[in-house]
C-alpha cells in the first residue's frame, strides 16, 4: 500500500471516529435532557398581600433554600442557549420569573437580586407602564419608564414581554368581538390573527427596546394561554421561549432542540408556598416520566 493510500485510510478512520463521537454526543444530549423548573412570581411586597405576591423577606428565604438544596438560579437566556445547542446548564437549574411589571419589582425586587446576585426575568405588560393607578395604600401599582429603564440596565434583570395589551379581554377593532387575552377569535383568519399579534408585538418591542432591552426573545403568555398558531407567529417574530402557568408536569430542555423551549410550565410561588411544596415542584416528574410510571404501575412493577 502506498504512503498516500495509508494516509487516506488513516484520515478516513479519523473522520469516521469523529462522526461517531459527534453522533454519540448528540445522542447523549437527547437522552439526557435537563429538567428546568420555572417559578412564577408577581408582586414583591413588604407585607403579605395575597395569592399574587410574596414579601421580599420570604423571597430571600426561598432563594436561600433553593441554593442550600443545590439548585442554581439561571437566566432564561442560559436556557435558550442550551436549547439552541450553545453553552451548558448546571445539573440543577431553576429560573425565577416575575409577571406583569409591578412598581415594587423596582423598589423591592431589584435591590434584592442585586444584593444576592441572582438572575431573574420580569415580563412587562407594556400598556401599564406609566399608568397612574394606585393601590389602597396610595402607592403606584405599575412601573414607570424610569423604573423600567433601571430594571433593564441591571445585569441581574432581563426584561421580556407579557404582551402590550393582550393581558385583558379586548374588543377586536374589525369584528367588534371580544378576544380572550392572546388567543385567536373563533373562526378568525390566520392573516387577521397574525396582524393583531404583530401589531401588539411591535408596540411592546418599541417600548422595551426604548428602555434598553436588546431583543424580545421570551414571552410569558398572559394568563398562561397560547395555542400552536400563537407559537408559530411569535416564533416568526423572534420569540424563542414561551411560558405557561401549567405546573402539572416538569419541564425538559434538550440541548440543540429549540422546540423544547416552548410552553414551559411554571409554579406560582407566593407568600403561602411552603418549603415542602416548593421542593416537591422542583422534583416533579415530567409528563414522560409520569406516563412511564403509570405503565409500570399498570404492569404491576411499581406500587
Ligand atoms: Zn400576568
Amino acid at each position: 500500500m502506498s504512503m498516500r493510500a495509508k494516509l487516506a485510510g488513516a484520515l478516513g478512520m479519523l473522520a469516521v471516529s469523529l462522526l461517531l463521537l459527534a453522533g454519540i454526543s448528540a445522542l447523549t444530549d437527547l437522552l439526557n435532557p435537563v429538567r428546568v423548573p420555572v417559578l412564577m412570581l408577581h408582586s414583591v411586597t413588604r407585607e403579605p398581600e395575597g395569592e399574587w405576591s410574596i414579601t421580599a423577606e420570604k423571597l430571600r428565604e426561598d432563594i436561600t433554600l433553593l441554593q442550600a438544596q443545590g439548585y442554581e438560579i439561571v437566566s432564561l437566556q442560559q436556557v435558550i442557549d442550551y436549547g439552541e445547542g450553545k453553552g451548558n446548564l448546571p445539573e440543577r437549574p431553576v429560573c425565577l420569573t416575575f409577571d406583569d411589571g409591578y412598581h415594587d419589582n423596582y423598589t423591592e425586587l431589584l435591590p434584592l437580586v442585586e444584593e444576592l446576585q441572582v438572575p431573574v426575568t420580569v415580563f412587562v405588560i407594556g400598556c401599564t407602564v406609566d399608568s397612574d393607578k394606585v393601590n389602597d395604600a396610595g402607592q403606584r401599582v405599575w412601573l414607570s419608564t424610569e423604573e423600567l429603564n433601571a430594571l433593564a440596565a441591571s445585569p441581574w434583570v432581563t426584561v421580556q414581554t407579557h404582551t402590550w395589551n393582550l393581558h385583558r379581554e379586548t374588543t377586536d377593532a374589525d369584528s367588534g368581538r371580544t378576544r380572550t387575552y392572546i388567543l385567536p377569535l373563533e373562526g378568525e383568519t390566520e392573516a387577521h390573527y397574525r396582524a393583531v399579534l404583530t401589531e401588539d408585538f411591535q408596540q411592546e418591542q418599541a417600548l422595551l427596546t426604548g428602555s434598553g432591552v436588546s431583543e424580545l426573545c421570551a414571552m410569558a403568555y398572559p394568563h398562561g394561554d397560547g395555542c400552536s398558531l400563537t407559537e408559530e407567529i411569535l416564533g416568526e417574530l423572534g420569540i424563542r421561549l414561551t411560558l405557561t402557568t401549567d405546573y402539572s408536569a416538569g419541564n425538559l430542555v434538550y440541548r440543540g432542540r429549540a422546540d423544547s423551549l416552548y410552553n414551559l410550565g411554571r409554579m406560582n410561588l407566593n407568600n403561602d408556598t411552603t418549603a415542602e411544596q416548593l421542593l416537591a415542584y422542583l422534583q416533579r416528574p415530567t409528563q414522560r416520566e409520569a406516563i412511564w410510571h403509570l405503565c409500570l404501575r399498570r404492569l404491576g412493577l411499581l406500587s
